[in-house]
């Protein structure tokens, strides 16, 4: 073939790797190096890039397959759902958003909570799902947080939090910032009966979440490079006209300059969750393996 007729091929049929169609739920490709994966090796490695080592975000069901001990889970709170208090509406009503995120991700709020074990501690524990408008917080994110620490304190038991959000939910105004406040009362009283709330921070973590629970954690733990904050750099930087500190509001800053306690890779969170829980667990040996005996087992003691 001539060299023109091989120019000719190749421009008929490009093949560069952004240029690829990715067919659903079989490959994947990384955000970050464009590195394309086999879906299931992806999830096996737990959303980790083996080629650059991105932290992609981790679907709320699958993180907590991953640290709850097999079968303990029990989701509490599920049946909440929005409500559309502002009537809002912007591109798409604020009912047909939910509505789409519900059907596109089979779940119908940006957290799971629930009781399980981690490790044969038993523990209540929410997981925000970042698939679901942002991980936003709105009323049903906040009732649900609040509950689970309302229930965690009457059951005397230890909370872990896996937060990622986008922050307040702007549709629902008003509503939903208060949900910084309500939570972060819940997380008080808890807090002042000398329970242990462990809070894990995932990329990102911003806005109104970081300014509520998520940073009230007795023990703050990072994913390793998550960006954590109230506002984004560029917006910072845009407002203040000043030029950021290298790596400002990773967990690597966050953690010289004391802001988190420690940084967790992934695949170590389970085992370390388990550690702290039973170091913290261990001034309430009443309410070891009670998890699934529920409450009245409790309230004997
Ligand atoms: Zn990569």
């Amino acid at each position: 073939m001539t060299a023109a007729g091989r120019n000719k091929r190749i421009k008929d049929f490009p093949l560069k790797p952004k240029q690829r169609q990715i067919p659903d739920g079989i490959f994947n490709k990384c955000r970050k190096c464009g590195t394309i994966f086999v879906q299931k090796n992806f999830e096996e490695n737990l959303f980790i890039c083996k080629e650059c080592g991105f932290y992609h975000p981790m679907p709320a069901r699958k993180r907590i397959e991953n640290l709850a001990d097999p079968g303990t889970f029990e989701e509490l709170y599920g049946e909440l759902a929005s409500a559309d208090p502002l009537g809002f509406k912007a591109i798409e009503a604020y009912t047909d958003r939910i509505a789409r995120e519900t059907a596109k991700n089979d779940i119908n709020e940006a957290i799971i909570t629930g009781r399980c074990e981690i490790g044969g501690n038993p523990t209540y524990l929410g997981v925000m799902e970042q698939r679901f408008l942002m991980a936003s917080m709105g009323s049903v994110v906040g009732e649900k947080v609040t509950r689970l620490f309302e229930d965690a304190l009457r059951d005397r038991l230890p909370v872990v939090m896996v937060s990622a959000s986008g922050g307040a939910r702007m549709h629902e105004g008003l509503i939903s910032l208060m949900q910084m406040a309500k939570t972060s009362a819940a997380v008080a009283r808890f807090s002042q009966a000398g329970l242990l709330y462990i809070s894990v921070l995932t990329n990102p973590t911003m806005a109104g979440v970081m300014a509520s629970y998520a940073s009230l954690g007795d023990i703050i733990i990072a994913e390793p490079r998550a960006l954590i904050g109230f506002t984004g750099p560029r917006v910072i930087r845009e407002t203040l006209r000043i030029e950021l500190p290298k790596g400002f509001q990773e967990s690597e800053f966050l953690l010289e300059h004391g802001q988190i306690d420690m940084i967790v890779e992934r695949k170590a969170l389970r085992s370390t969750l388990a550690r702290l829980l039973d170091y913290g667990c261990n001034a309430y040996p009443s309410n070891r393996h009670s998890a699934k005996g529920g409450t009245s087992a409790r309230k004997e003691g």
